[in-house]
């Protein structure tokens, strides 16, 4: 359903430390939270009261789209004071946070494509933003040598022709790192001669130590600002993170951008807060200076005891509230034999042994890190600190060998995309030239597979497609002798395209551009063999699982939502029970009899029924796999999030329920030898599971009515819409009346000689329906 920008974003590091943390603070233990964004101050009482008085004035209503003339006046002359900027009101825009200024601005800013450069540590929200506006982040490390600070030749390598924009963090979180007058200018100069436009998240700008001089990059000049944005917001200098405001300025063409973008999100933010921010920044400041003065001392303190603690090293940050300490030394340890292998490993046994919340460095790109906020209080932070030392020496060296590297692929798409399959003869030749344009013969890979007796020739320049095909489907023997049946494109870096798919039936071709998704590639293999095979070898595809009981074939089909994988899990459990195929076969008659043909020499796994069947991870860990999550901050299980469970903060190099979308191909013969699988059986029932609060448990319906049923089929899910799928084939791709017919016809053939049970699943416990099915199974 979810767009692939948006499917791309996980659960963030920080949610799962927080949800955890809140879980055992209900359980009573007291955990001391170091990883939160946000000043421990009240808000000032002269802001506060500004709000009541403008809630007494009922200035309650919409406002200027881009904020107050009041407020805006009032930055302008914060950057005039401040800086000798000179920004007219309408160069300011007042946003609903500092965040939503610079979401505003990636918006206003980027076309698809557009790189932007992104200093690494970066804050987590750098990478969302590019990518949600459809551009590239490219990210440049930086050293905890040269204390966190982008060096300009690192940023000189970095730059391509598509550069557009760098995001500049000064100071920075989470290193706390901030640039001085020189080091800013010396990236800035750089920025300027290579036409890079700057977008300066200078939300931390008040809150600097030591004396440290901070200069804004509007006090650069003219010309450097008609180039950048500055963002800055009320959050952290005055503690009004709840309030959400926060403000840029720029060139007016930009703030004007960014005013239509926030036009159709949010209109203006919120009026109250809008006075309390003309207030705070026209008020009284000492408040800055006691907050300031206090952070300093923590950071002190926080630095101190950081660099005291055996194997880590903490650089002292100039400015933001945040401590970075290098903690990698500890990766390769253990706990009750538990190991740490990485910061989300690592946070995990802090809060979990230490009780102590702290955000892992991956969050922000570097995983030899553990974020510590010190908006906390004196005896917090002192307190904190001596139970992460004390934990810390509870860590063993592991005795255990290292896992060895996964053989993951991570797609840039990972859903089906849109298929259009009626398209003429004209066209397909057309998209065939395209197709060969875009593969150049240096990176050209073809490949027969014998799929049930139907050849299909791949064509692609995809390393990740010719590889999983492969191990996929057998090989056609007499290749170079034969014409193959059908033919498939599978083409990468097709200029100009989005991820699209095409069949035309007359030529047996299939052509899927710009995904390098392997499910969508095999559905399109399954629909051109079926499409082939029922018409030429009197054969058809039955979309679902098989399984042989002695010599006895049972086919379950699941539509989504039936518990299909629950009941696919449990039939493996079943000794007696021989895989036969996880998802499709082939069904011809032979001798009065329908024979059930598996045609995968290795299956496309869910990785996440490995939390049905634990037993498959070992197997997955040597298998080849597709979008297998191997960091935290991407996991999508929701289970994960307060759970204790997390295979990641457990020590293991990835999770394999963390996405909806991830695969493993797994050679079935590894799960229990032929003594565990089969290739072919002679089928003796046909189990429809269904979720229906009004039918029957079990229902064996007749001939005529089964075959009613079938056809009719059910609805699946995919590209984000529900589509009807006739026969419960999602893979179907020409369902004209001929093609109906014949499917009807061997569906007839097959329900004339086969039993179809349907198990309701909605209406019994999981242990009936399981027992049900297995009575139907060994009737
Ligand atoms: N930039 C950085 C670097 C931040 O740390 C934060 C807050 N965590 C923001 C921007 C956004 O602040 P707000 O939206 O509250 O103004």
């Amino acid at each position: 359903m979810l767009s692939d920008r948006v499917q791309r974003i996980g659960f963030s590091s920080t949610l799962r430390i927080s949800s955890k943390a809140q879980q055992m603070r209900r359980e009573g233990i007291d955990v001391i939270n170091l990883s939160v964004g946000e000043p421990d101050f009240p808000t000032p009482e002269n802001i506060k009261n500004a709000a009541k008085a403008a809630l007494d004035k009922n200035y309650t209503k919409y406002t200027d789209n881009t904020g107050i003339l009041e407020l805006r006046e009032a930055i302008a002359r914060k950057y005039s004071d401040e800086c000798s900027a000179d920004y007219k009101p309408g160069e300011v825009i007042v946003s609903t946070g500092g965040k939503q200024c610079l979401f505003n601005a990636c918006t206003a800013l980027l076309n698809k494509g557009d790189e932007v450069i992104v200093p690494v540590p970066y804050w987590v929200s750098y990478p969302h933003m590019v990518n949600l506006a459809k551009g590239v982040p490219i990210y440049v490390n930086t050293r905890e040598e040269n204390g966190f600070r982008l060096t300009t030749e690192d940023l000189g390598r970095a730059l391509s022709a598509r550069t557009k924009a760098i995001i500049l963090n000064n100071p920075c979180n989470p290193t706390g790192a901030a640039y001085n007058p020189d080091q800013l200018l010396k990236l800035i100069d750089v920025c300027m001669d290579e036409g890079l436009f700057i977008i300066a998240d200078e939300i931390y700008e008040k809150l600097v130590y030591d004396g440290f001089e901070m200069k804004s990059v509007a006090a650069f000049g003219e010309k450097v600002r008609s180039k950048s944005i500055i963002v800055c917001g009320f959050s952290k200098s005055y503690a009004m993170t709840g309030w959400r405001l926060g403000y840029a300025v720029g060139p007016l063409e930009l703030i004007q951008g960014m005013s239509k973008v926030q036009s159709h999100a949010t209109s203006n933010p919120n009026s109250v807060a809008q006075w309390a921010g003309v207030e705070a920044l026209t008020g009284p400041q000492h408040e800055i200076v006691r907050m300031r003065q206090e952070f300093e001392a923590r950071r002190n303190f926080v630095i101190y005891k950081l660099n005291g603690m055996p194997h880590v090293s903490c650089n002292k940050p100039e400015g933001a509230f945040y401590a970075f300490p290098n903690f990698s030394w500890y990766y390769d340890k253990q706990f009750e034999g538990v190991p740490i292998r990485n910061s989300s490993g690592l946070a995990y046994y802090l809060l979990k042994h230490a009780h102590v919340a702290l955000v892992p460095g991956d969050a922000f790109g570097a995983d030899n890190f553990i974020r510590f906020s010190y908006a906390t209080s004196q005896e917090n932070l002192a307190i904190a600190l001596d139970r992460v030392t004390e934990a810390l020496a509870w860590l063993k060296p592991t005795t255990k060998a290292k896992r060895r590297a996964l053989n993951n692929t991570v797609t840039k798409i990972k859903d089906y995309s849109e298929l259009e399959t009626a398209i003429e003869i004209e066209m397909r030749d057309a998209l065939v030239s395209e197709a060969e344009a875009a593969m150049t013969y240096d990176r050209y890979h073809e490949w027969c597979a014998n799929i049930g007796g139907v050849v299909v020739k791949m064509m692609t320049n995809s390393p990740h497609l010719i590889d999983f095909w492969t191990e996929n489907w057998y090989p056609s023997p007499i290749e170079s002798d034969l014409e193959p049946h059908g033919l498939l494109y599978g083409v990468k870096d097709a200029p100009g395209r989005e991820a699209r798919v095409f069949y035309n039936s007359q030529t047996r071709t299939g052509l899927t551009f710009n995904t390098a998704f392997y499910p969508q590639l095999r559905a399109m293999t399954l629909g051109i063999v079926d499409d082939i095979a029922s018409r030429t070898f009197d054969m058809h595809l039955v979309v679902g699982s098989c399984f042989d009981v002695n010599g006895r074939g049972v086919a379950l089909i699941a539509p989504p939502g039936t518990g299909g994988s629950t009941h696919f899990a449990g039939l493996m459990r079943r000794q007696e029970a021989r895989l036969h195929s996880y998802d499709g076969f082939f069904v011809r008659q032979a001798g009065g009899s329908p024979i059930a043909d598996s045609v995968e020499r290795k299956f496309l796994i869910h990785t996440n029924l490995a939390g049905k069947l634990p037993e498959l991870m070992p197997l997955f860990d040597r298998s080849k796999l597709e979008n297998v999550v191997t960091k935290s901050d991407d996991c999508q299980a929701e289970k994960h999030l307060v759970s204790s469970e997390c295979p990641l903060e457990q020590g293991a190099a990835c999770c394999y329920e963390g996405s909806r979308n991830s695969f493993a191909i797994l050679d079935p013969y590894w799960i229990g030898g032929s003594a565990r699988h089969i290739k072919r059986t002679l089928l003796s029932s046909i189990i429809l599971l269904k979720r229906d609060t009004m039918a029957p448990k079990v229902d064996k319906p007749s001939t005529d009515a089964a075959l009613r049923i079938i056809e009719e089929g059910g609805y699946s899910m995919s590209h984000g819409r529900w589509f009807s799928v006739p026969f419960y084939n999602p893979y179907l791709l020409v369902s004209d009346a001929a093609r109906m017919d014949l499917l009807r016809r061997q569906w007839n053939r097959l329900l004339d000689a086969v039993p179809l049970y349907i198990v309701n699943t909605e209406s019994m416990e999981l242990a009936e329906a399981k027992e049900r099915i297995w009575e139907i199974i060994n009737k």
